[in-house]
């Protein structure tokens, strides 16, 4: 064989393991919420949490290896790269271990202590970036200097992900919907860190001719929220959240503006109060981006029933809140932050509680 062919072979093969691990995988679980104070309207909520690496960038790292595969990017024996606040550096991590990749993160060195300790578990290197430093340019050059392969998930989240279908999350939450009594949602609601997730959804509602709207949650001053009043990449000021995931300080070249809708911005305390909220309708913790998801689902819900309007909300729980038990989780940590989690909660509770509910 010719060494190219023995290159091809390799790349073959990492492909079929993709496939394999798509083929094992099952689909996410699409819950249902009942609230009592929105008769008539059906809450849903995808629980991306439930993948093998607990969050909805397993598909993500599914797709940005497939992607370097498919471009001759990434040749056997190379390195892998990427700049994440956590949650895709473990499941690109746990792809690589896949296919016998060695993998660095480049992370901000205020990222959650649970999340490095899981990603070294997986075999992955961490590199800490102190505050100040861009974590994209800092991978995308140290990459660069080790012929390492820069996953790029900022940069090609958006295109990775096969917008037209195969199984991607739109497509997917859809054909779940298919026999509820409001099968075609009037909103989907979902954050925005790479912008991947709502370019998916966006895209295959129109594809689909679908009336559905789609509402990106935001923290206060997130960069998606200040850009997309004007549809500019302008200088934006920087996003100070305390939520993992979502609010990005600049705009990301995935970020499409014109296939959203409605974009709300979520308090850190509305969010992290959320987030405690759904354990107990849910029963399980999810992270503080599920939180600032309900906000807005809620949000959108009190205008649909202010305007007599029933239907169907769908959004996402996007990962597993284990990963924040020593933060979101941990009331002194929040104290620390400035968050008063107690009145949140309170109020929160008395927007989901019916009236009558309440007096009793
Ligand atoms: C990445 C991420 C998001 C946002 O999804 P994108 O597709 O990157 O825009 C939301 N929540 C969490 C926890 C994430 O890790």
């Amino acid at each position: 064989m010719r060494p190219n062919d023995t290159a091809r072979t390799w790349v073959h093969d990492a492909i079929t393991r993709l496939e394999q691990e798509a083929a094992r995988s099952a689909d996410t679980h699409l819950l249902k919420l009942d609230i009592a104070r929105f008769p008539g309207i059906d809450f849903y909520f995808k629980d991306e949490s439930s993948h093998p690496t607990g969050s909805l960038k397993h598909r993500l790292a599914r797709s940005l290896f497939l992607y370097a595969l498919c471009n001759g990017r990434l040749q056997e024996g190379q390195s892998v790269m990427d700049a994440s606040s956590g949650s895709t550096a473990i499941s690109e991590a746990w792809f690589a271990r896949l296919l016998g990749l060695k993998f660095t993160a480049v992370m901000p060195d205020c990222t959650t202590p649970r999340k490095i300790s899981v990603l070294q578990a997986l075999g992955a290197e961490c590199d800490l970036v102190p505050a100040g430093v861009d974590a994209s340019q800092h991978a995308r050059a140290s990459a660069a200097a080790q012929s390492a392969c820069y996953l790029d998930q900022f940069g090609l989240a958006e295109r990775a992900t096969d917008w037209r279908g195969n199984n991607n999350i739109a497509e997917s939450i859809l054909s779940q919907m298919q026999k509820e009594s409001n099968p075609v949602p009037a909103w989907i609601v979902c954050g925005a860190g790479t912008g991947g997730t709502s370019a998916t959804i966006g895209r295959y509602l129109r594809y689909r001719r679908l009336p559905t709207r789609l509402c990106v949650a935001e923290p206060l001053d997130g960069a998606f929220a200040q850009a997309w009043q004007t549809r500019t990449i302008t200088e934006t000021k920087p996003c100070n959240t305390l939520i993992e995931g979502i609010g990005r300080s600049h705009v990301e070249p995935g970020f499409l503006f014109d296939v959203v809708d409605k974009v709300i911005e979520v308090g850190d305390a509305d969010s992290c109060a959320a987030a405690w909220l759904l354990e107990q309708l849910l029963g399980r913790r999810y992270g503080g981006s599920s939180g600032t998801n309900l906000i807005a689902c809620l949000q959108l819900a009190e205008a649909m029933r202010d305007r007599g309007e029933t239907g169907s909300i769908v959004s996402l729980l996007c990962d597993r809140g284990e990963r924040y038990e020593q933060t979101l989780f941990d009331r002194q940590w929040l104290a620390k932050h400035g968050i008063g989690l107690e009145p949140s909660l309170e109020q929160l509770r008395r927007r989901i509680e019916s009236p009558d509910l309440k007096s009793s």
